[in-house]
């Protein structure tokens, strides 16, 4: 089969060793790549019941068939392991450049176990793979540590073309559990908390260059492909949405229907909305579009601070979810502040999602006596320190570091709490929305956006957000064309350029192989299957299907809305059964299925 390489790099971090493994086509044609043969390894490598930050936790790297190749929306890559953030399957993309180096090393995945003794980072290439010490690298932000790593290539390597970097900030060396992995700078594998695994395996960044080239089955049609669907595209109101204002337009969309979670979730708009939307950023900041590789649509904001306390702060963002983490739940006013908290998340290398919901709830329990902590919303000084001491462990921070179900417990605020799974959810209220009420409850991270965006179809009138009939069938269908995508790896934001049709196209023409709608959803089905059994041998039971309690009583004032505890029943159960599995959301036992 074309469009991989057939070989995996596993490296045993514990001495510093390498093996290089066949993968065969068998495995290939009924998982793909990317997230299909990552589940497939942690199924077949994982201890079950592995601490995620022991060394016996595995966690894969991985890149998808079209990764290499001119297909636009491709450069990307996933990673894969048990999160140290909800105990379970954990996986999380990132942009930027990396996808297309790692890519061109000539592995399909490259595969973390072990523990380092002593902090180091690696060096990934067809030319071999090295590790170096990182003592000098130690405690050093994301920002420093891709440059001190990308002058070591340079000056080393004179036969490396240029090479893409993953690194940790100080919150992955120092086991916060929401901590990311970062490239290119602002851009990040950002959920989960995929940072501290590779932190708990004194691993500080990994280099990947080479000039590998896989093989397409047909490069003439791919080609030919890439170029249509640039024409096509400069037309698509989509595209050019998110080319124009970028993730932030959600800020208006999500606030005229009442969704945008603000005040820690207890409203569904903020009245200080026209200070942190699209327009404020693109009036208050100098704004240029800018695109991870291979990328047509441009979401990428690179904004510089014109004015104020800020004045210079150069960043890509805010991004949509940040500025509703900052600005809706802690209330900070200005789309300048949150671009100044967005830099200090990136640069020790944090989840703003997780950051912003932990800094909300920080701000509830301090006003309530629970902790004693001087802290309020819109205090955007006092946040920042805040989220320091996460970064570095000290006092309240060291709580919030291990995550909101620590936090809640310790507080005793466990039915205040916003969190599926131990995972905080973006900013899509299911109140209103009712679809991502499901997607929280059935996303095998915990409270995510991504694995369907079934915003999308509810904001868009393909179904309506209040409904429950039909949903989860449909919410179903979604999920399995995204696991496809996943499965490639490709950008979500090109899901309305890659309907079925054309995945089965793309598919064809990059591996050979002839899937139509059906194959392909018997395929996604398999990978969700997977990933449910998983989760249940690590002990996930369906109560941890649940929405937190207060999304049931409590009441939005702006909509006066709820999703309750019979419509989540409903959309749970129409879903467990849209996947064949039992009414406990149980796959069916298989023999030749993982
Ligand atoms: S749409 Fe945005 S996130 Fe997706 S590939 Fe393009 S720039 Fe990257």
């Amino acid at each position: 089969m074309k469009g991989f390489y057939h070989q995996i790099l596993k490296l045993d971090l514990t001495c510093h060793g390498q093996q290089i493994e066949p993968i065969s086509d068998d495995i290939l044609e009924r998982f793909l790549g990317g997230k299909g043969l990552a589940t497939h390894l942690l199924m077949e490598n994982n201890p079950t019941g592995v601490d995620p930050m022991s060394p016996e936790n595995h966690l894969v790297l991985a890149t998808g068939p079209v990764s290499g190749t001119p297909v636009w929306g491709s450069c990307r890559y996933g990673v894969y392991t048990r999160s140290p953030q909800t105990g379970l399957y954990s996986e999380s993309y990132s942009g930027g450049t990396v996808g297309d180096y790692l890519s061109k090393t000539g592995f399909d995945a490259v595969v973390l176990y072990g523990a380092s003794k002593d902090p180091c980072w690696i060096e990934v290439s067809d030319h071999g793979t090295f590790f170096h010490d990182a003592e000098d690298l130690r405690g050093l932000d994301t920002f420093e540590t891709e440059d001190r790593i990308k002058a070591w290539i340079r000056k080393n390597r004179p036969d490396a073309p240029k090479c893409g970097v993953v690194c940790i900030g100080p919150a992955g060396e120092n086991g916060v559990r929401f901590s990311v992995i970062e490239n290119d700078y602002w851009r990040s594998a950002g959920r989960t908390g995929v940072g501290a695994v590779i932190g708990s395996k004194k691993i500080k960044g990994i280099a990947f260059w080479g000039s590998q080239r896989k093989e397409a089955a047909d490069p003439e049609w791919v080609k030919r492909y890439a170029k249509d669907l640039s024409r096509q595209a400069k037309e698509d109101p989509g595209v050019l949405a998110y080319k124009s204002k970028g993730t932030p337009m959600m800020v208006d969309t999500m606030s005229r229907v009442g969704s945008f979670p603000t005040r820690y979730w207890h409203k569904g708009e903020a009245a200080h909305r026209e200070r942190i939307n699209a327009d404020a950023l693109h009036q208050r900041l100098h704004v240029t579009p800018n695109a991870c590789l291979k990328c047509l649509i441009a979401c990428g904001r690179l904004s510089v601070v014109k004015e104020g306390r800020h004045q210079g702060l150069k960043i890509e963002g805010p991004e949509y979810e940040t500025i509703y983490a900052f600005g809706g739940l802690c209330e900070v006013d200005t789309i300048e502040e949150i671009a100044y908290l967005n830099d200090i998340c990136d640069r020790l290398g944090m989840d703003t999602i997780s950051a912003g919901n932990l800094t909300a709830f920080a701000i509830e329990a301090a006003r309530q006596g629970r902790i004693d902590c001087d802290i309020d919303y819109d205090e955007p000084d006092k946040i920042a320190r805040l989220l320091k001491d996460m970064a570095y462990r000290r006092g309240i921070g060291d709580v919030l570091s291990q995550g909101i179900k620590v936090a809640a417990r310790e507080w005793n605020m466990e039915d205040q709490a916003i969190h599926v799974k131990g995972m905080e959810p973006p900013g899509y209220d299911p109140r209103v929305l009712k679809g991502m009420g499901l997607a929280y409850g059935s996303s095998p991270r915990g409270a995510c956006h991504l694995r369907a965006t079934f915003y999308k179809p509810e904001l868009s009138g393909i179904i309506e957000p209040d409904g429950i009939e039909g949903k989860a069938a449909l919410f179903a269908e979604w999920e399995d064309r995204l696991i496809i995508m996943d499965t490639l790896i490709v950008c979500r934001f090109y899901r309305d350029l890659y309907p079925w049709k054309e995945l089965s196209n793309l598919i064809r023409a990059v591996t050979g192989l002839d899937l139509n709608v059906e194959k392909m959803r018997r395929i996604a089905q398999d990978i969700s299957s997977a990933t449910r059994r998983f989760n249940i041998r690590e002990g996930l039971t369906p109560e941890g299907d649940r929405l937190p309690r207060r999304f049931h009583m409590e009441v939005l004032p702006e909509t006066q809305k709820v999703i309750t505890e019979e419509e989540m029943d409903r959309l749970l159960r129409d879903y467990y059964r849209a996947r064949g599995w039992n009414e406990d959301g149980v796959p069916p036992e298989t023999k030749d299925r993982p």
